[in-house]
């Protein structure tokens, strides 16, 4: 399920760990997230694990509900949201003037779920700490950002309990998206340490990705194919991270001549703007791309053949390119953006290539694309699918099976496991797994379902 949201109730107080957006089927999906399960002025802190919106996206519209608590996050995070936020605001605006040109007349217009002024308000709440500066968020209740190795600035949530009235002193962990070891710019996630009670995502908790170390080799040949046709190769990415993870492996590609010249577009303002706070933030690098960094003074996201298009004059000229050339844009799970504009244009040609490199939730057009439907939709209208669909799990920067479980298992003191933003089937599954493995108390929670620990 997206849209992650997690509530504690501790001495009193009341903290929400992500707030993200629900994605999905766009009605059922505005519902949920209009759906507030607590009262928002009556919440008092909120920990951020990362950019994503699906952790974050929510944020504005609990402000604009009238939360004016503090926001902790990295400081990377706080300044990805700078434009995370403010895109989802343009999106929502947008989606309901979409909407409302297309309703009947006498129709009540709808609002959208928040505005640029609501994303920007939620600026002003943020407070940036570094990994492992321990932080008191609420009486009794210190909180340590340790690196969850998925995107820049992601952080896994550790926090440590004293309920003074009862005498108990716990601890409790969140691990927000947990990365894999060896992703290309990123640390590995690190452990986190003792905890008693973990809320841990399962996103892939019932498969085992292809190695890291693979996906260079899978993007050289999926490129050297579909440039043999004459085609374009087309990548919807998420502005963050895959798309700098993407630019990254062409790079060593290109300079290894492994894969024929030819133009390389990011076609996305957004990914634009999120490469430049990759800059701002070396002290999130791993060491050889810090290394790089410092050097050889370069920027390891632009090179020769890459351009980064922010115009949408430009964006519309490559439509009339002919020949082969990459085009990664977003939104990553094709939901809207520019990457729609593409798709339309070339989703019926077989020369062309559709890669998909991240994942794909449930109902969405990406997930289509992924299944190989033969007709998807496309800005309402329908479409045959004839372009190559290209999977590469390689790319993922979530932990699968066996990493969530390596992980799990050198954590000290750990009494409970709760299994969160996962997909149910996922999550089914990996409980299994755990309860194999020795974990007997697993807990995969449904909305608004709460528990009392310890
Ligand atoms: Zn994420």
């Amino acid at each position: 399920m997206t849209g992650s949201r997690h509530l504690l109730e501790v001495n009193g107080k009341r903290i929400l760990l992500d707030c993200g957006l629900f994605q999905g089927r766009r009605q059922e999906a505005d519902e949920k997230n209009r759906q507030m399960l607590t009262d928002p002025t009556k919440i008092d802190a909120v920990i951020l694990s990362h950019a994503h919106i699906d952790h974050s996206g929510g944020l504005p519209y609990l402000v604009k509900s009238g939360y004016n608590g503090p926001i902790y996050s990295t400081f990377a995070t706080r300044d990805l949201c700078n434009y995370m936020l403010m895109d989802s605001a343009y999106i929502q605006e947008k989606d309901a003037e979409y909407v409302n040109h297309r309703a009947k007349k006498k129709a009540k217009p709808v609002e959208p779920l928040y505005t640029v002024e609501d994303a920007q308000a939620t600026l002003n709440l943020f407070y940036g700490v570094g990994y492992e500066r321990a932080f008191v968020v609420a009486p009794g209740v210190v909180c340590s950002f340790y690196d969850a190795g998925h995107i820049l600035g992601s952080a896994q949530i550790h926090l440590l309990v004293y309920e003074k009235e009862k005498n108990l002193r716990y601890s409790v962990g969140f691990t927000g998206d947990l990365g894999r070891k060896n992703l290309p710019i990123l640390r590995d996630p690190q452990q986190l340490p003792s905890t008693n009670y973990l809320l841990t995502e399962s996103t892939y908790g019932d498969r085992l990705h292809g190695s890291i170390l693979d996906a260079g080799k899978e993007l050289e040949g999926v490129i050297n194919r579909t440039a043999k046709r004459g085609g374009k190769i087309l990548i919807p990415s998420f502005s963050v991270e895959r798309t700098q993870e993407i630019v990254y492996h062409l790079n060593l590609l290109w300079k290894d001549k492994r894969i024929p010249d030819m133009p390389i577009f990011v076609d996305s303002p957004l990914s634009a703007n999120v490469t430049e706070v990759f800059m701002n933030h070396p002290e999130c690098f791993d060491k050889d791309t810090f290394r790089e960094f410092i050097d050889h003074a370069s920027n390891p996201f632009g090179f020769g053949r890459l351009q980064y298009t922010r115009d949408v004059n430009q964006s519309k000229a490559l439509n009339e390119m002919k020949g082969p050339m990459i085009i990664i844009s977003a939104s990553g799970m094709c939901e809207n953006g520019r990457i729609l504009h593409h798709l339309r244009n070339n989703i019926e040609d077989p020369k062309n290539t559709i890669m998909i490199v991240g994942f794909m939730a449930k109902d969405t057009l990406g997930r289509k694309i992924q299944e190989k439907q033969s007709i998807v939709n496309i800005f309402g209208e329908p479409y045959h699918l004839r372009a190559e669909v290209a999977v590469m799990d390689a790319f993922s920067g979530h932990a699968d099976r066996s990493d969530l479980l390596d992980y799990i298992s050198k954590i000290k003191d750990l009494k409970r496991i709760f299994l969160v933003h996962g997909e149910e089937e996922q999550g089914i599954k990996f409980k299994e797994v755990l309860f194999e493995s020795g974990f007997k108390d697993v807990i995969q929670p449904g909305r608004g379902e709460s528990y009392e620990v310890p």
